[in-house]
């Protein structure tokens, strides 16, 4: 096993293709040392060293440092620097880095090999006491907090009291005499702190370094950024160990974060920001205010022309947007890290676009390059033009939208308020990676500094929130029980609403109205390669007119499921509706529905002409019973009063239909065996406005679905009923209407004799809601007491509800589909559960063969993407099985 891989310009032992074992940031290094680009000579751990160290108990193997030390010797070579050296001493960086990026979520150390000898080698090398011994202090500092565990604060406050004692407010009004002083005091409080001498031996602290950050793999906030973003927890990170360079030995020095592309639109101009005279983590950390990028042109014009030759070369050679960091040590440029940029939806719809208009990229590339996820973000509100706006202060617009919520100072409230359903503002002076729980619940982040590569920036962007950073007009003043803060004046308080426009960088007081979003050009042209890439149809659940009309103009190809239930709640409808229930016999209940098929088929009317032209779903009446009962005393005296019947009478009437488990009772085609009256109603309210909208001239496809069958009886029953009334009204209307009749597939049983139920139905529609329901047997509205500590212990991978799972569920879908057209080829199946707009259910859905997916309407551009890459991801496994099977008859 080869535990270490050595880049510089010396030959490297590694290429970008190697992620998994180097991590992306060792994968990166080596492949720009390949392309001659600038890079600090380092090794890399690999990520099978990381299985390891915690098989062996979070110890390293001796054969891991044996290969550490003797590729240490090829840095040396390179840098022409000796590790522990008392003359020009190497320094190194030891990093982390999965092979897919985590920012910022494990642990770093920076200045490493220094001691009290090779101190007086930095100090001759650089010709600098001042920035030796402040070295020498970060080093003792970070190595303590990352490798000794050794509380961060105590430095801290020795660091704040040694300011106050001499008067500073800066960091940087310290002479090299104070940091000398303040070095021998960290010392001492390693000393007190660990009962021990701080490690001065270089390759034992490279050793307990290496360590620590594999350890950081596991950190609370790494585990959760991993659970966020769906990052497997068994992959490790591999260990980068760097030579360091400096960026903050004098004003002939700096240090920068730059992308190819603007990470926030898209837009194709180099974009970034740096400081002179700073270290990395001071660009990032957003204490000091960074430059734009193009300033270096006149601070530094030979580096920025270097710099901008090779950005070039980088994104043509990753055919990707890149985001690369890079330091100048006395005019020297130097490439410490590229790798593929976070970017908001909207600048990966755009960079992708773009891309192949350039002929970077092709169309197939370009779908696969947006998360069909993110496009959530584009289609998230903006705060509508026609408001009047109270604009309290203007920060960096960091990334895009609008939030409206109650302010709250810390992750913890944030997380609070979201548990109690409100939506808040997270406001930070700046966030750390210990916020990332709150950011993930807030609707917005504020910080009052750091700039657009900040964290806050960064992480809000990943995670499509608005986010605003950089204010700095806010005033955070933290108390412990009471904290407050004022915006440009504006004295506010936890709970005080915000709005915030992240895409303008706007603070503003109060509530606004937030506007829905619309497509963007590069959306449509996106979407129109994913149209003509995707086999599978996308639907919508749409049961109006007005949710019809926006899923139609976000691509929908027709209704999947229109839920009529909801039309008997608002409004007088319940009335009538309730009256049907408790009427005492046949005529009572007619002449209660006879009332609500006005307003059915003035319903169905208003969907059929929103959808004009395109298949239509009807769903016959689903819900339990008891959801259209009076529930409280007010509401049977109301209701006995409008009937004229006695509340005593009422009660035993609703006592009588009460169930204990509705979910599994009185429901779906249940209702309708035994109350036939109102599927015939529903039918004849479809029919009749089929009709009425043929008559005008415009073309309409119903299909009528039957819910919750488990048997062929009910089917049948219920189909039966449907055509004689159909028909009978086609035929007296003499039109030619057609309508098909198919059911949905939701109980386990039906499933089962799915070969059946295809003699009586036209197409089937997966129920995947009730039918996780009901194999697993878990309740769809108790489960979340439950669900989320089975998969936090691993009993589960994914809330089932949220993606099928597709190991079981999923293969009562794929065998019913099969069986199903084993009995009539032409079955034509669909999904209609909430599993139609997930990306990775709709992979499955795909590869089953069925022939549409119905989501809510903001999911269906995020449905129509995915679909089109499930298409290329089996087109290009197709194309590997054939190479493959080529391959081995030309062995043969
Ligand atoms: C389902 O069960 O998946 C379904 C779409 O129906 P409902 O959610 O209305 O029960
Ligand atoms: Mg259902």
């Amino acid at each position: 096993m080869k535990y270490v891989y050595f880049f510089g310009s010396a030959k490297s032992e590694g290429n970008s293709s190697m992620k998994n074992i180097l991590g992306g940031k060792g994968a990166n290094l080596a492949e720009m040392s390949n392309l001659g680009i600038p890079v600090p000579a380092g090794m890399t751990v690999s990520t099978e060293v990381c299985d390891s160290y915690y098989k062996n108990g979070k110890k390293l193997p001796k054969e891991v440092m044996q290969a550490v030390f003797a590729t240490l010797e090829k840095l040396e070579r390179d840098m022409d620097k000796k590790f522990g050296g008392k003359q020009n001493p190497l320094l190194l960086s030891i990093r982390s880095g999965a092979r897919v990026s985590m920012p910022g979520m494990m642990d770093t150390v920076l200045n490493l090999g220094l001691n009290a000898d090779t101190l007086q080698g930095l100090i001759q090398a650089s010709g600098n006491e001042r920035f030796a011994y402040d070295s020498y202090r970060r080093f003792i500092q970070m190595f303590s907090d990352v490798v000794l565990e050794i509380d961060h604060d105590l430095f801290e406050h020795a660091l704040e009291h040694k300011k106050q004692v001499r008067g500073f407010k800066q960091d940087i009004e310290l002479t090299a005499s104070d940091l000398k002083e303040l070095v021998n005091e960290y010392l001492s409080i390693v000393k007190k702190e660990s009962g021990a001498n701080f490690p001065s031996d270089p390759k034992k602290q490279l050793e307990l370094a290496i360590g620590a950050v594999f350890s950081s793999w596991n950190t609370a906030r790494a585990v959760k950024y991993r659970e966020l973003n769906d990052i497997p927890h068994d992959i490790g990170t591999a260990v980068t160990i760097q030579s360091m360079v400096f960026g903050n030995l004098g004003e002939t020095s700096g240090t920068g974060v730059c992308f190819t592309r603007n990470p926030s639109t898209g837009e194709n101009k180099f974009y970034g920001e740096f400081l002179m005279n700073a270290q990395g983590e001071d660009v990032v950390a957003g204490i000091r205010t960074p430059v734009p990028i193009t300033e270096l042109q006149k601070v530094m014009p030979a580096a920025y022309h270097q710099l901008v030759q090779i950005y070039k070369k980088l994104e043509k050679h990753y055919r990707d947007m890149q985001d690369i960091e890079f330091t100048i040590e006395n005019r020297k440029l130097y490439l410490l890290q590229t790798r593929n940029g976070k970017r908001t939806a909207a600048a990966a719809v755009r960079i992708a676009v773009e891309m192949v208009k350039e002929k970077m990229i092709s169309t197939t590339e370009a779908i696969l390059r947006v998360s069909p996820e993110s496009l959530d973000q584009l289609l998230h509100p903006t705060i509508d033009p026609s408001q009047k706006k109270e604009v309290l202060a203007r920060g960096l617009p960091a990334s895009p939208g609008a939030a409206v919520g109650e302010i709250v100072f810390s992750a913890a409230e944030a997380e609070e308020v979201a548990k109690s359903g409100r939506k808040c503002i997270l406001l930070r002076q700046e966030t750390s990676p210990e916020d990332i729980g709150g950011m993930a619940v807030a609707q917005g982040i504020l910080t009052a500094r750091g700039g657009m590569t900040s964290h806050a920036a960064v992480v809000a962007r990943g995670m499509g929130k608005p986010c605003v950073a950089g204010c700095s007009d806010l005033v955070i003043d933290n108390k412990a029980d009471d904290t407050t803060c004022v915006i440009h004046g504006h004295k506010l308080k936890r709970g005080d609403i915000l709005t915030l426009d992240g895409s303008t960088g706007e603070v503003i007081l109060g509530q606004c109205k937030l506007k829905d979003p619309g497509l963007s050009k590069d959306i449509g042209t996106l979407m129109k390669w994913a149209d003509s890439t995707r086999r599978l149809k996308v639907r919508t659940n749409a049961d109006t007119p007005n949710d019809a009309k926006k899923a139609r103009q976000f691509g929908a190809e027709g209704i999947g499921l229109c839920r009529t239930e909801h039309m008997f709640f608002e409004g007088e409808r319940i009335d009538h509706f309730r009256e049907m229930i408790v009427a005492n016999n046949l005529e009572g209940r007619k002449k209660a529905l006879s009332k609500l098929l006005v307003i059915q088929r003035d319903d169905f009317k208003g969907i059929f002409e929103a959808m004009e032209g395109l298949p239509v779903t009807i769903r016959l009446l689903d819900p339990p019973l008891h959801e259209f009962l009076p529930h409280t005393e007010k509401e049977i005296v109301y209701l006995s009063e409008k009937l004229g019947i006695s509340a005593a009478a009422l009660k035993v009437k609703v006592n009588s239909l009460h169930e204990f488990n509705p979910m599994m009772g009185h429901r779906g085609c249940r209702f309708g065996i035994t109350f036939p009256e109102i599927y015939d109603m529903q039918t004849q309210a479809i029919i009749e406005a089929a009709i009425l909208v043929h008559k005008a001239g415009k073309k309409v496809i119903p299909e009528i679905m039957i819910p919750l069958v488990g048997t062929v009886t009910e089917l049948k029953i219920l189909k039966d009923n449907a055509i004689k009334i159909a028909n009978a009204l086609i035929k007296d209307s003499k039109t030619k209407i057609t309508y098909s009749i198919g059911t949905m597939i939701e109980i386990p049983r039906a499933a089962l004799i799915a070969d059946q139920i295809a003699k009586e139905a036209e197409f089937f529609s997966f129920g995947t809601n009730d039918l996780t329901q009901m194999t697993f047997g878990y309740s769809r509205d108790d489960a979340g007491n439950f669900l989320k500590e089975y998969i936090q212990q691993g009993i589960l991978e994914k809330d089932p509800f949220q993606t099928l799972d597709i190991g079981g569920v999923g293969i009562l879908i794929e065998m019913a589909g099969r069986l199903g057209r084993q009995t009539l080829p032409s079955l034509k199946l669909g999904i209609c559960g909430e599993h139609g707009g997930d990306p990775k259910s709709i992979a499955f859905f795909h590869k089953v063969g069925l022939n549409y997916v119905s989501c809510s309407p903001y999911r269906v551009p995020i449905a129509r993407l995915a679909a089109a890459q499930a298409a290329i991801k089996e087109n290009s496994a197709n194309k590997n099985t054939k190479k493959i099977i080529a391959s081995k008859k030309k062995k043969k």
